[in-house]
């Protein structure tokens, strides 16, 4: 793109993009251009007709500093480049003049820290003015750190202040008060004194969400990040700081399970709905146990050298007879506060392990995996259950896998070690799962008595990402193979990612790609197809 080449090379500080009576063309400019004009602490002035002015929210997130509508006169253009110019001014000497605000106690980016929010917004509440919170979150960031080290992170949330702070400060209501913070990790917060209600601190939460939009350039690397945010009001007397922080926290988690960019209001109905609900599951869990409504789905994985499934992963469902079809976190979750998380476990092996056994044709011959929690292997009775269940329902041990975590086996290693051990004498699998999503090394993991290493679905993105990114998956995939691993990519779900996965050597792949989580009668139908094999092939 000579456009962006040629403002990398001139040390411009204003760029201009016409975008009149070419609303696209302008927009995929500004775009392709934002992530250097910002890098640059340049300015970027976009012309919108008249007929795109509501196209002005989309330049701005696609970096324009600012916009003008036409019509306008000769003067209102040289003012508007003027003040361009001011502002790359500004933000070129902002860079020179470390702008820490006294009060700061975040040492990184010299923002607010959690105790300096705390007191603010209780001091605020004290002189009964309204408050309210809107909790930031960035997804990825224990991935970038590992992916590109500490200090990029670090460079990385420094970025992020440095872009939150101006939509922070931007227009406010009168007498109204805000304070930017970075409350922990990846999690910057906005505090709002005398605000201007609702839907203005919802309209600000989608401002500083679109901070997150453009890619970051630290170095030479353009970085992805996906924002959300949760929001919070409160009246004085109503919570205290830290009640109205946990409640934005809340906001956050449940735009935390929406798209990328999602913005989230705390409503006390609708939490306290979540609460009511979960009660409900406590008390169906023990009849879900005896009455079947525990479903088990078989996930294929397929061989990369010829396609044909190889096995698969079973993975549980609660159909509920109220709340229809619960996921495997809401189950595991409910089990776990019930302290069933063991029992649980049991019911679903003894029931996977009875289907794959019954398997016959196609399926015969399909290898099972199953998850198995810390819990799991620290139960006493772990192993001698399993043999029972591979015993009773005729299922030779060559055919199953278990599939770990690293939590599972971290905080105890040479105990899980030994049960793992164990069990692989009998001719069972072990796989490592979610590998890549913790922080341990493959060195460290090399000590346990694995056979597989399924990575995580991170890596199957990581497999199309930068050229870093590429490097740092296929070298772990070497290293694997060179241990005699064998590899699965998981969470593959594309033709591209597919691609990938095979070109830096993995084994099998498991994902959308080949199929969703399927019941028995569905694993028949695509495992009755010609030579089982899929479209991998
Ligand atoms: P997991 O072991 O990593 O399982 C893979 C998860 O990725 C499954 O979610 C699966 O449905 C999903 N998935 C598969 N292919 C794709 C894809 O191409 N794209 C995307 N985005 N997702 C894909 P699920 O079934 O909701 O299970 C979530 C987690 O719950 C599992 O993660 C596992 O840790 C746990 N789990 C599920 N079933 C059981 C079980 O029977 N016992 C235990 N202990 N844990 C289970
Ligand atoms: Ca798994
Ligand atoms: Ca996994």
């Amino acid at each position: 793109m000579a456009a962006l080449d040629r403002f990398v090379a001139e040390p411009a500080r204003v760029v201009v993009i016409d975008a009149r009576g070419a609303r696209s063309a302008g927009l995929a400019a500004a775009q392709a251009l934002g992530a250097a004009v910002e890098a640059q602490r340049g300015a970027m002035l976009v012309l919108l007709s008249r007929a795109d002015a509501d196209a002005t929210a989309a330049a701005m997130a696609a970096g324009a500093t600012s916009v003008l509508v036409s019509p306008f006169g000769a003067d209102s253009f040289v003012s508007a480049v003027q003040l361009a110019n001011r502002h790359a001014a500004r933000l070129a000497q902002a860079a020179a003049t470390p702008a820490l605000p006294v009060l700061a106690g975040d040492a990184l980016t010299g923002l607010a820290d959690l105790d300096h929010m705390v007191a603010w917004i209780d001091g605020h509440l004290a002189a009964a003015r309204p408050v309210a919170v809107i909790m930031l979150g960035a997804a990825r960031m224990a991935q970038i750190a590992m992916l590109h080290g500490r200090d990029v992170a670090d460079r990385l949330l420094v970025a992020v202040a440095r872009r939150l702070g101006p939509v922070a400060d931007g227009p406010a209501g009168r007498g109204e008060a805000r304070l930017l913070g970075r409350l922990s990790g990846a999690d910057f917060a906005v505090a709002v004194a005398s605000h201007g209600g609702d839907a203005a601190m919802m309209t600000l939460a989608r401002a500083l969400v679109s901070a997150f939009q453009r890619p970051f350039a630290i170095d030479d690397r353009l970085i992805h990040i996906a924002g959300r945010a949760g929001v919070a009001l409160a009246e004085a007397g109503d919570v205290g700081a830290t009640g109205l922080l946990r409640e934005a926290q809340l906001a956050l988690a449940k735009a935390g399970a929406r798209e990328p960019g999602a913005v989230a209001r705390f409503s006390a109905e609708a939490e306290g709905a979540l609460l009511r609900r979960q009660a409900d599951l406590e008390s169906d869990l023990y009849r879900a146990l005896s009455d079947g409504d525990i479903a088990v789905l078989f996930q294929p994985q397929a061989r990369l050298d010829n396609g044909r499934i190889e096995g698969v992963e079973a993975l549980v469902r609660w159909d509920h007879p109220v709340y229809g079809r619960l996921s495997a976190a809401t189950l595991l979750e409910t089990a776990a506060s019930l302290e069933l998380a063991v029992v649980l476990g049991r019911h679903i092996r003894a029931r996977a392990i009875a289907a794959a056994a019954a398997w016959r044709g196609p399926l015969a011959q399909l290898k099972l995996s199953i998850n198995v929690t810390a819990q799991d292997l620290a139960d006493a009775e772990f192993v001698d259950t399993l043999a029972v269940d591979l015993a009773k329902a005729g299922l030779s041990p060559r055919r199953l896998t278990l599939e770990v975590t690293e939590d599972a086996v971290i905080d105890d290693m040479d105990c899980a070690a030994a049960t793992l051990a164990l069990l692989r004498q009998d001719g069972v699998t072990v796989a490592l799962d979610d590998f890549g999503a913790g922080y341990s090394s493959l060195a460290r993991l090399a000590r346990l008595p694995v056979d597989v290493i399924k990575l995580d679905r991170s890596f199957a993105l990581g497999l199309v990402g930068s050229e870093r990114e590429k490097l740092v998956v296929s070298a772990m995939i070497s290293t694997a193979r060179r241990l005699g691993l064998s590899v699965v990519a998981e969470g593959v779900e594309d033709d591209i990612q597919l691609a990938a996965a095979r070109a830096a050597g993995c084994h099998l792949v498991q994902g959308f790609c080949v199929a969703p989580p399927l019941d028995e009668a569905g694993l028949l139908a695509l495992c009755s197809q010609p030579g089982t094999t899929t479209s991998v092939a």
